[in-house]
């Protein structure tokens, strides 16, 4: 029990390491999509800009996503933007398709472009980074409705610090629990520090 805790604060540190030396661990004081605070945020984009980043993580989670899948998977799906990268290594290494989904104008998630799948379709949902499991919940939801079947989903980095549910099996290389205020509560807004907003999302 000790060794697998050990190994997992390992491959945590690892990936920690990983976006410290891209520069895509930040620090600062930056508001989240959910509109807490915190002091610290992890850009995937920066490490993903890495192409031989991108394979090492998406093998890595191709082989994490193995170990919890019940069968193996025959397509990748992700939800653009932030899992088309990491989704399409995974696909590579898994050696199967990869598609992704998009949100319509009234933010649905939908398949588009062509992307369809079948009921003999057995799915792996890939995201770069979850926070609440509501993108990847909805990924699922869409792709059970149209029949396929979902095995399990990942992502590089849980920012729930391991408690999002999405309704299958889940993994993650590396799982944070980031420190976030209520902006009330937040000790960076009583210094009068700007605070800025790093995701990729319409604030
Ligand atoms: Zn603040």
């Amino acid at each position: 029990m000790l060794d697998w805790i050990f190994e997992v604060a390992n491959q945590n540190q690892k990936i920690l390491n990983l976006f410290q030396s891209t520069g895509a661990y930040l620090k600062g004081h930056f508001r989240l999509t959910s509109g807490l605070h915190s002091p610290e945020y992890l850009q995937c984009a920066l490490v993903l800009a890495h192409p031989k980043h991108a394979e090492t993580l998406g093998r890595c989670l191709a082989e994490a996503i193995s170990a919890i899948a019940p069968e193996r998977p025959t397509l990748v799906v992700s939800p653009a933007m932030g899992g088309l990268i990491i989704g399409h290594e995974v696909a590579r290494a898994l050696g199967v398709r990869h598609i992704f989904t998009e949100r319509d104008p009234d933010r649905k998630m939908t398949l588009r472009r062509g992307f369809s799948v079948q009921s003999s379709d057995l799915a792996v949902v890939i995201e770069d980074v979850i926070t609440t499991g509501g993108s990847t919940a909805e990924v699922v939801a869409l792709l059970e409705s149209q029949g396929a079947r979902v095995l399990a989903a990942g992502s590089i980095i849980d920012r729930s610090g391991g408690t999002a549910n999405v309704g299958v099996p889940r993994t993650a290389l590396a799982t944070l629990e980031v420190q976030t205020w209520d902006p009330p509560a937040c000790p960076l807004c009583a210094q009068g520090l700007e605070v800025v907003k790093p995701g990729s999302r319409p604030v």
